[in-house]
């Protein structure tokens, strides 16, 4: 919208309803992708009015997990993101000819992220979960610019090098004034598909070392809102198009999930 005076964000106006979630993390492959699309899945399966912002520039696999294969269209001067399960969803993917890799830098991220906040027609929403890329970057520091209001939610493994994403994490939070929801520990243990017992692939506790990390950089008590194991089902899902939430609700990923949801 070369030329024209930016519109606001409507999720950062004084009163606004919708909660908004920045879902990060301190490296790839933590599933924190996974983790956002399934949460915005259980949300909207209990009815709530949800929203994903994919600002996960190298991975953007949002809107393949949610199975939304459509397009974003033009109406008048906004843009009317896809949806799928329920969930409106719009990501860089979807402007990137071919999916060819984006290989912007900040200032042009910032503006993508403020189209995507401002110019996307989302509706009145419940909840907006915005998918960041991992580490903490320039993307989150945008983040907390364009939404103040965006709480965080920090997704981890329970083997990662806790101290050091906690502080990084916290740090950030600390001078952006945002307040960090909770931690999300994924891939927690395989349960042994014989015998039932926990196989600790991953180790045990970054979770609660993360959380508590997190709690003394912030001052604030941060929870671990839950742990999710390994699970195919969830790995299926994703590929599928069709969040283990939904195609396998009373799985353990699943039901950790749906109970991650509710605490939001
Ligand atoms: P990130 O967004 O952190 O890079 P993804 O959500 O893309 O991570 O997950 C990386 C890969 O791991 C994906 O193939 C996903 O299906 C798989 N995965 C994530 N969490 C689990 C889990 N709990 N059980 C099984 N596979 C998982």
């Amino acid at each position: 919208r070369g030329g024209q005076t930016e519109r606001e964000v409507p999720f950062a106006k004084p009163g606004s309803l919708t909660r908004v979630y920045a879902v990060a993390s301190g490296k790839g492959g933590v599933g924190k992708s996974s983790v956002t699309v399934n949460l915005a899945a259980a949300m909207a399966a209990d009815g709530l009015k949800v929203g994903v912002v994919d600002a996960d520039i190298y991975g953007h696999s949002v809107p393949r997990m949610l199975g939304a294969d459509g397009l974003p269209t033009q109406v008048e001067n906004m843009i009317m993101p896809p949806s799928a399960h329920g969930v409106k969803v719009i990501s860089i993917g979807m402007f990137t000819p071919g999916n060819a890799p984006v290989v912007w830098r900040g200032p042009m991220l910032h503006r993508a992220l403020q189209q995507f906040l401002s110019d996307v027609f989302w509706g009145d929403l419940d909840v907006l979960l915005m998918d960041l890329p991992p580490g903490t970057g320039d993307i989150a520091i945008s983040v907390a610019q364009l939404v103040p209001n965006a709480e965080i939610l920090v997704v981890t493994t329970p083997q990662q090098a806790a101290a050091e994403v906690a502080e990084r994490a916290g740090s950030i939070a600390v001078q952006t004034h945002q307040k960090i929801v909770g931690v999300v520990e994924n891939m927690s243990g395989l349960p042994c598909p014989h015998c039932g017992e926990m196989v600790d692939v991953f180790g045990t506790g970054g979770g609660q070392k993360v959380a508590e990390g997190l709690t003394r950089t912030t001052g604030a008590t941060v929870p671990v809102l839950g742990s999710i194991p390994i699970d195919v089902r969830l790995r299926e899902g994703g590929d599928d198009g069709r969040p283990v939430v939904l195609s396998a609700p009373d799985s353990p990923a699943g039901s950790a999930l749906r109970t991650i949801a509710g605490k939001l």
